[in-house]
């Protein structure tokens, strides 16, 4: 039955109906996120294995990857007695000798293969007492079109117990729709850009015929994506410009008052940002605004003078960002600047914490109603993303900010806004650099700010690599530093060393100096699995210098302010992007004493010392997320990747920043034209907007 359904299979068929697949292996299928046989054919392989070239049993070579052709002459399963494992034995000829084939716990194998069968088998050559042999090798009948051997072979990202051959097979019997996939660029832009056809360039990518026609579907398949992506980023800035925003007055008196109050001077760039900020706010048409600037560029407090402008025009203003203590951090701050000014703060973490201009702390579960009422007396609410979550009404908001959030706004500007009809300004501010292309890619519905300038008077961090020799060198130094007065970061890439053997941890670094290193220096340690009340406790107690050293995981990336703090010590620097590592080094370097960053690394390959390398001679932002472009691929570049606005980004580079500019261009060709002249592009744009919206 389910065979005659396979002739009427459409890319909304789900993948149980496919000859041999089974609910067990439909669950597991639907894990990975596949249910459809659309969801199969775009579902890529994450890499390949060459085993196009056939070779003759004699020629093989230990350790290669190799197929070879031939005819079992012998075939046994038996029980390994100590292991208790099944081991299936196979011996297979050509006309140049003979090979000894093995796998374990695959009984079943026996009964599908018979002596004579004609084989091609794939796979890594061993060598053995008894001569070369293949373990666990992929195999197929040569009598059939292959999908696992003689060819080269798609690897796909699966989990345990859903073989790459249950997947090869599924997506090859998906791929008989393949001609219900419709094209979707018009004919100028393959012609002009040389691509090969959308349904060519799905086979290939899965079942390559060679490299060259695997590098067209490559390009084919990467060039539709960022065009995508491209037009994704101008649909969602059209329809940003149809909603309708509070207009705020810039109310010039009262803001040059303010800024002439803070304790510093604002920096060129700071100023340009505001002015920008309050330009756009002044307007019906929804701001919404990226501020780009490096750590401690000082983009705080460009939002707080945008903040108070919109608190003068009587709405309010919310700052979200991503962790308490960084929200804590914001509330201290906004009260302190705020603190002659006749203005109500709260900060809500969560409904269990809320403190209302500083002064009440209410511990116990709040109401929606209670918590409604503090919300509806404040003009600057500061607060996590639960402020989100609470099903509390927002009524009357004029500025939303997003501090250390890559991208932001759509989903929260639903979600804020859904009782309202009025849409607030959006003002997202991260540390993250990214080059200018493809930030208007990525974020080509948002209009960009940047603080390039340092305030001045800042010292420029000193940063070394620490080779093992100098260790204790550099503790020594540690410890000097700390007599004068300052503190320490230590930061590492784990919390146990059971994590991942052999990388730093923090609890095993934690105890090594707190036991051995520095037992009369008061030691704490951090990470994201503690309780809330036990990491404001550390915390707090390292503000008031305290404790001396602080051992941590990457939970202090983002934002944290301690003047006190001049050496940021990094264990397993290796592990961490460049940009990671500048987000890091950015925690100290933020008072008039001389700050220093110290690298630790256990790696010994001399790419990775050359990229930490760079490290240690450039602090600008720009330039080192270019090298992690270089370095490391656009992998997981800057966690966009995760973030539904890129879901669709499986194949492209991100760093082919040359591609870029070209799907833009393209994209504003599309827009010019109007995108429903492009059906299948706006098609797909408009499920991702309204994934991104659902997100
Ligand atoms: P980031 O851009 O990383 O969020 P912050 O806004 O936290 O940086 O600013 C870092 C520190 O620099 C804060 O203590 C802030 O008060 C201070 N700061 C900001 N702007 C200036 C300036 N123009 N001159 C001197 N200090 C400044
Ligand atoms: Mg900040």
């Amino acid at each position: 039955m389910k065979q005659k359904i396979l002739n009427e299979m459409n890319l909304e068929t789900t993948l149980d109906k496919i000859y041999g697949v089974g609910l067990k292996i439909y669950k597991k299928l639907q894990k990975i996120g596949l249910n459809t046989v659309s969801d199969a054919i775009f579902y890529y392989p994450f890499r390949y294995e060459d085993f196009s070239h056939l070779k003759q049993i004699n020629e093989l070579i230990n350790e290669e990857s190799a197929t070879i052709r031939g005819k079992i002459i012998l075939l046994n399963n038996k029980r390994s007695p100590r292991k208790k494992m099944n081991i299936t034995e196979m011996l297979l000829e050509d006309n140049s000798g003979q090979i000894q084939i093995v796998w374990f716990n695959q009984p079943y194998i026996k009964n599908t293969l018979q002596i004579g069968d004609e084989l091609f088998v794939s796979g890594i050559v061993k060598k053995s007492l008894l001569g070369f042999s293949l373990i666990n090798p992929n195999y197929e009948k040569t009598n059939r079109d292959t999908s696992h051997t003689a060819r080269i072979i798609p690897i796909y990202p699966t989990t345990e117990h859903l073989s790459q051959k249950q997947l090869r097979y599924i997506i090859k019997q998906s791929l008989n729709c393949i001609n219900e996939i419709q094209e979707k660029l018009p004919k100028n832009i393959i012609e002009k850009e040389k691509l090969i056809d959308l349904r060519d360039a799905i086979k290939q990518i899965h079942f390559p015929d060679n490299y060259k026609k695997l590098e067209e579907a490559k390009k084919r398949l990467s060039f539709d994506e960022i065009l995508i992506l491209s037009c994704l980023s101008k649909f969602i800035k059209k329809q940003n410009i149809e909603l309708s925003s509070p207009q705020i007055n810039f109310k010039e008196k009262q803001i040059v008052d303010f800024v002439k109050k803070i304790p510093f001077d604002l920096t060129q760039d700071q100023k340009k940002a505001a002015w920008q900020i309050l330009k756009d706010i002044n307007n019906k048409i929804p701001m919404n605004r990226l501020l780009e600037g490096d750590v401690g560029s000082g983009k705080t407090i460009v939002s707080f003078v945008c903040a108070y402008n919109v608190i003068l025009n009587k709405y309010q203003t919310i700052l979200m960002s991503p962790t308490q203590i960084l929200a804590k951090q914001h509330f201290e701050n906004a009260t302190k600047f705020f603190k002659d000014y006749n203005i109500n703060i709260l900060l809500f973490t969560n409904s269990d914490r809320l403190l209302f201009n500083g002064k009440k702390e209410i511990a116990n579960k709040l109401t929606k109603n209670e918590i409604s009422k503090f919300i509806k007396k404040s003009n600057f609410i500061i607060g996590t993303h639960s402020l989100i979550q609470q099903k509390v009404g927002f009524e009357n908001i004029g500025l939303i900010i997003i501090d250390e959030q890559h991208r932001f706004g759509v989903r929260q500007r639903q979600e804020l806004t859904k009782k309202s009809d009025i849409s607030p300004h959006f003002l997202s501010m991260t540390a993250t650099p990214i080059p200018r292309s493809l930030a208007l890619t990525i974020y080509g519905d948002l209009d960009i700010s940047r603080i390039l300038q340092k305030p001045v008077g800042r010292k420029k961090i000193i940063t070394k690599f620490v080779s093992q020799q100098n260790r204790s060198k550099a503790y020594e130094f540690i410890y000097n530093q700390i007599q004068n007065g300052r503190q320490v970061f230590v930061v590492c890439p784990l919390i146990n060393e059971s994590d991942k053997l052999g990388v730093k941890s923090v609890m095993s670094e934690y105890e090594k100096l707190n036991n051995d290193i520095f037992p009369n220096l008061k030691i704490e340690y951090l990470h994201g699995k503690m309780k809330e009340t036990e990491k404001q406790k550390i915390l707090k107690s390292f503000s008031e210098s305290e404790t001396k050293i602080l051992v941590s995981t990457s939970v202090i990336e983002v934002g944290i302010d301690y003047p006190n703090a001049t050496i940021m010590m990094i264990e397993g620097a290796d592990r961490f992007g460049l940009a990671s590592l500048h987000q890091f080094r950015g925690r100290v370097g933020r008072s008039i004493y001389q700050s220093f960053c110290f690298l630790f690394s256990d790696s010994n390959s001399e790419k990775s010392k050359k990229r930490l390398e760079i490290l240690t001679k450039t602090d600008d932002g720009f330039k080192l997320a270019e090298f992690d472009l270089k370095f490391r691929g656009s992998g997981d570049l800057y966690g966009i990747k995760q973030s539904g606005f890129m879901s669709n980004i499986k194949i492209a580079d991100l760093s082919d920043l040359e591609l870029i500019k070209k799907c833009n261009t393209w994209a504003q060709y599309i827009f010019e034209r109007g995108i429903e002249k492009f059906p299948e592009i706006k098609k797909e744009v408009e499920l991702l907007s309204s994934d991104i919206h659902l997100e």
